[in-house]
């Protein structure tokens, strides 16, 4: 293998050359202590950065294979160096070294999630980080002294401070892992015990701002505390017991009144299917994995859902037992949604009144005398939640503010005051008994398993030159498409954006195959994945795979279920068919 002595020799060679020439660079290097990989060197100082690893030997690197031996504490261990990596970067690196991108050192962003991500791997053999780097250009011309700082200097010195366990902060490594494990351990307990999420005492909830991650700052924070009613206690390997609220299936109200803290206390349940950082606040507030928040989202589009349990009858005789629009509305948007999630396996939905349509939540008494059913296409959620959970062991957590009715088909209630929750189911049945909503329930058809779909290739056909890439968290592209996934509110790193646009690319050439359904392609692509790690979905696997983290099959159908130009047949199996009295594709 070349050495560092030769790496130097090569680059003076080619100072002042063209900017293509630091692709003759490409290979492994032997650096002493750690191994180079220059991987793929960009064309232009304006491109992508190019991508480069370092290797450190399990030797040299040092880490006690008690923070690598479980998949949970190496996902930990991980996401710890990731940061470890990124905080080194922005210290060593002397940034603008010329042209376009020239001496950036970058390495994947974390946020508040702990999440598996491609930044940084260790094995049992040697620990390994991706850098994005801009290789420095006068112009367009090689820059070789700046390169050599870069490459001979400034790397060497990010994979001191950060790749060796005696440089790091012993402490903060092993809490990482620990709080990494502690969650692992306890949302495996909340199928034990029969909940579907549970809220540490002392749990911080409550974000910086809308546009900040980061816990509000102490001292404005009311820390939770559980009603006595719900609390339930956990043993945990590393905090040992701990005591919160614990939310059993079922159907749940968080009531209360505006402002004291129930879209709060609903969105981190929501953010409770990850693991998060030590100091977030949230770190002992999980939620089942498989949950999904729900929300009306009008104006996307729709392929071939079936959601007659919620909406039959619409104008001009369209079909919504294979329901497709270019625009859906409020109620159909939310319909397609709740359908969508099932169809993927959720157990668990997310609710919140604030982001819901009023008319897919509830018909009341008087609605229902002026309108008659038979003019009313929408069977609304309020008769068909209790079903979702009795038939199918779907359970819902949903935020009411204004409709009371609810309290007739919730299981339990809990209400926020002042950013502090207590238990009121029985009072709320005591009103409900005593002053009935007078709404007749309008349960429809009976609810029957989900339809599922089998996606279509050529929704996924791209032109030669055409790309698909992520853009933040809100934009997926799949060659001149823009896949809007604002509203998918569970996606919340970029990286996963770029796992779900590699994703797609890869499920495309070897499973979205016309026969499949998409539930089975997505599943297909995770079982891969769990197999061979996340960065199988890379064509540079073996390499830098590039910024991916793991993102969820409900996010992955999210988008494909986003896609306008998507094509789908739907499946109907053969003991449907009689019901449904067939003319659908069957395999
Ligand atoms: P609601 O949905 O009941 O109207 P929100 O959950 O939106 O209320 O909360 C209203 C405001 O209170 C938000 O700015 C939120 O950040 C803040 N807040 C929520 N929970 C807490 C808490 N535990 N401590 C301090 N502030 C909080
Ligand atoms: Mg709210």
């Amino acid at each position: 293998m070349p050495t560092l002595e030769d790496l130097k020799r090569r680059l003076v060679a080619i100072d002042g050359h063209g900017y293509k020439a630091y692709q003759t660079l490409e290979g492994a290097y032997d650096f002493g202590p750690f191994t180079l990989y220059l991987d793929h060197a960009q064309s232009d100082p304006f491109a992508p950065p190019s991508r480069l690893r370092v290797r450190l030997s399990q030797k040299e690197a040092a880490f006690p294979s008690s923070l690598w031996q479980t998949p949970e504490r190496r996902l930990g261990l991980e996401d710890f160096l990731t940061r470890a990596c990124a905080r080194a970067c922005q210290e060593v690196a002397r940034g603008h070294r010329g042209t376009g991108k020239s001496g950036l050192i970058a390495v994947q962003r974390a946020g508040q999630e702990i999440l598996e991500r491609t930044a940084v791997v260790v094995t049992p053999d040697y620990v390994e980080a991706r850098l994005s780097v801009g290789l420095p250009a006068a112009g367009r011309r090689v820059l070789a002294r700046q390169a050599l700082a870069i490459l001979t200097e400034e790397i060497p010195a990010i994979v001191e401070r950060a790749l060796r366990y005696r440089n790091l902060d012993a402490k903060a490594l092993a809490l990482h892992v620990d709080t990494a494990e502690d969650q692992a351990v306890l949302r495996r307990a909340l199928d034990e015990l029969g909940l579907v999420a549970f809220v540490a005492d002392g749990a911080v909830l409550p974000r910086e701002s809308g546009a900040s991650d980061r816990p509000l700052k102490e001292g404005r924070v009311v820390p939770f505390r559980t009603p006595p009613e719900l609390a339930v206690e956990i043993d945990l390997p590393h905090r040992g017991r701990v005591r919160g609220m614990g939310i059993p299936r079922g159907v749940t109200l968080i009531v209360g009144g505006g402002y004291h803290g129930k879209s709060t206390l609903l969105r981190a349940i929501e953010r409770g299917v990850y693991n998060h950082i030590p100091g977030d606040g949230r770190e002992l507030v999980v939620t089942v994995a498989d949950a999904v928040k729900i929300r009306a989202e009008d104006g996307r589009s729709v392929a071939g859902v079936d959601i007659s349990p919620f909406i039959s009858d619409l104008p001009f005789g369209q079909d919504t037992r294979n329901f497709s629009t270019p625009n859906a509305s409020g109620s159909t948007s939310q319909a397609a949604n709740i359908v969508e999630a099932l169809e993927v396996g959720t157990r668990l939905l997310l609710l919140d009144e604030d982001t819901s349509a009023t008319n897919f939540m509830i018909r009341d008494a008087r609605m229902q005398e002026l309108i008659p059913k038979a003019g009313e296409p929408i069977t609304p959620f309020i008769d068909r939640v209790r079903e979702l959970y009795q038939r199918f062991g779907v359970s819902t957590i949903l935020v009411v503010g204004g409709a009371g009715d609810y309290l007739d088909v919730a299981d339990r209630v809990i209400r926020m005051q002042n950013y502090l929750p207590a238990e009121v189911t029985g009072r709320a049945r005591a009103i409900a008994a005593a002053r009935p909503s007078g709404r007749r329930p309008e349960p429809g058809r009976p609810l029957t398993r989900v339809t599922e779909r089998i996606p279509l290739p050529e929704s996924f056909a791209l032109g030669a030159r055409e790309k698909v890439k992520a853009k933040g968290t809100d934009t997926v592209l799949l060659g001149h498409e823009e896949l809007d996934l604002a509203n998918v509110e569970q996606l919340v790193d970029p990286a996963q954006a770029n796992a779900i646009a590699a994703m797609l690319r890869y499920a495309v050439g070897r499973y979205v195959d016309g026969r499949r359904t998409l539930r089975e392609v997505i599943a297909a692509v995770f079982g891969d994945c769990a197999r061979d790690g996340l960065e199988v979905i890379s064509p540079w696997r073996g390499q830098h795979p590039g910024e991916l983290a793991m993102p969820r099959p409900y996010e992955v159908a999210a988008a494909i279920n986003r896609l306008r130009r998507l094509k789908v047949r739907q499946l109907r199996r053969l003991a449907d068919q009689d019901a449904d009295g067939g003319g659908q594709d069957q395999r």
